[in-house]
Parts: C-alpha cells; structure tokens; sequence
C-alpha cells in the first residue's frame, strides 16, 4: 500500500492583505524545521491578492511550503469578470487549488457539476486539486450524510482517470463543523474519510483508493489534531481559522509531537 504524507492545509479565506500574509509566511518558517516538513506537507491558501507576494517570499528564502489557493475558473481565459483561471494560478507556481469550499456552494451557488469542471481544468493545468465535500446539519439530521457524501464524491469526480483521482486530495467537511468550533468526533470524521475512500475505490479502483488523501477540516485546533490524525483514513487537514495565527497553524503541522 503506498505510504500517504500527510497534508496540512491552511485556508485563509477572505483574511490577510499581503503585507500581512509576507509576516505569517515568514513567522511560519521561523516556527517549522525540516523534520517537520520531511514529515508533514504544508500548504497555505491565501487570498488571490497575496499570491504574488507569498511566491515571492516562498521563492526567495526556499521555504518548503505550497502555495495554494481557493477557488479558480474552469476556463482559461475570457469574459468571467472577477474571475481567475487555473493557468494564472500555475503561472503563480500554485500547486493546490481548492474546489467545491461549501462557502462557496451555500454563498456562491457552486454546483457539482460546475466543481467537477474545475477539478478537470486544475489538472488539466498542472495543479493538485483538494475537493471539499460534507453534509450540512440538517443533512446529517435527516440522515443523509451517507447519500449526501457519495453524490458530491460521486459527481465531482466524473470523468476523471484513475492516476488523477489517485493523485489528488478529497477534504471531508462537514458544514456544521466550519468554523463552529464544533469539531467532528474523530470516530465521524473517520466514517466520513472511509466513506470517500470507498467511493473511489468503488469508481476508480484499489490504488486510486490506496493513494488519494483525503483531509478532515471543520474547527480542527491544536488539542483535537493528534486524535483525528490516528485515524485510518485521515491523511491530513484543511484548516481555517486556526490557520491564522503561527502558533497554533505550527502546532497543527506538528501533530505528530502533540
Ligand atoms: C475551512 O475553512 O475549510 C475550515 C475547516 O474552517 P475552520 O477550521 O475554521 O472550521
């Protein structure tokens, strides 16, 4: 079975001018050492506006974290005002690109089927692509998790090869765990990860299944990470608020010594 680095993912969301996002890139560098970079991946995904200065300070002092970003368009160029499109992102030296946020399914309209033509587009350009799925409260309520989980696994992922699939990164999220502080059970959040892992196993077969990482996020903090992080199917997080601060992002990063 392939060995899976964990990935720790840090999603700034709309926080940070680029002033700003140089001192937390720079403090971060400060904080890690290569023992946790030989460990853990580390990725940060800060506003599109700072992608140019956080390449810059990444490039200048070497500093083994991916660059990262949010969201991007399907196309690779055109008349999408406000948008931008995966090649400006590779052009950046981004190498992951979050897609299917559910912030930006509840308060942007993003659909399946539109994610699964940015997941297409963000591979088609080079990049990692960290699809967000999860139910929200009253999905889990209802209990539809289960139905709710497969269909977005299911829809996002259509039409991709195997060695795609096997190569990118799944975050399990559920909505009434983003920035609640209402953190899912270690035991939920790992039924959530096999239950992807499952999908693609059942889609894509045995080592797209064996390989593709797939990270919990929903209020993960530094006293919860060790516990989620020991379970089966857990490959690493997709932190939000608690990726803001040096402290507590390190401490996260260094799960392993927590
Ligand atoms: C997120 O933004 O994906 C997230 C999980 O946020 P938080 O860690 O703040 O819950």
């Amino acid at each position: 079975m392939p060995e899976r680095k964990p990935l720790i993912s840090g999603n700034w969301k709309m926080h940070m001018n680029h002033l700003e996002a140089i001192q937390l890139i720079q403090k971060l560098s400060y904080a890690l050492d290569h023992a946790d970079y030989a460990a853990t991946d580390v990725s940060i995904h800060p506003p599109f506006t700072n992608l140019r200065s956080a390449q810059t300070v990444i490039d200048a002092d070497s500093i083994p974290i991916a660059l990262g970003a949010q969201h991007c368009h399907w196309e690779e160029s055109g008349a999408f005002t406000g948008e931008v499109s995966p090649a400006m992102l590779a052009k950046l030296a981004v190498s992951y690109v979050i897609a299917g946020h559910s912030e930006r399914r509840q308060l942007f309209g993003e659909t399946d089927e539109n994610v699964n033509r940015r997941l297409k587009a963000i591979l088609a350009a080079g990049m990692i692509p960290i699809m967000c799925c999860g139910e929200t409260l009253d999905e889990r309520e209802a209990d539809q998790t289960e139905t709710r989980i497969t269909t977005q696994v299911d829809a996002g992922l259509a039409g991709l090869k195997r060695d795609q699939v096997g190569a990118m990164v799944i975050a399990y999220e559920p909505v009434w765990a983003i920035g609640t502080g209402h953190t899912a059970t270690p035991a939920d959040a790992q039924a959530g990860c096999a239950l992807i892992r499952d999908r693609v196993r059942a889609n894509f077969g045995a080592d797209a299944a064996a390989s593709v990482r797939v990270q919990y996020g929903g209020s993960v903090k530094p006293v919860n990470v060790a516990e989620l992080m020991a379970q089966t199917d857990i490959d690493g997080a997709l932190v939000g608020g608690a990726s803001l601060e040096v402290d507590s992002f390190s401490r996260i990063v260094r799960f392993r010594l927590q």
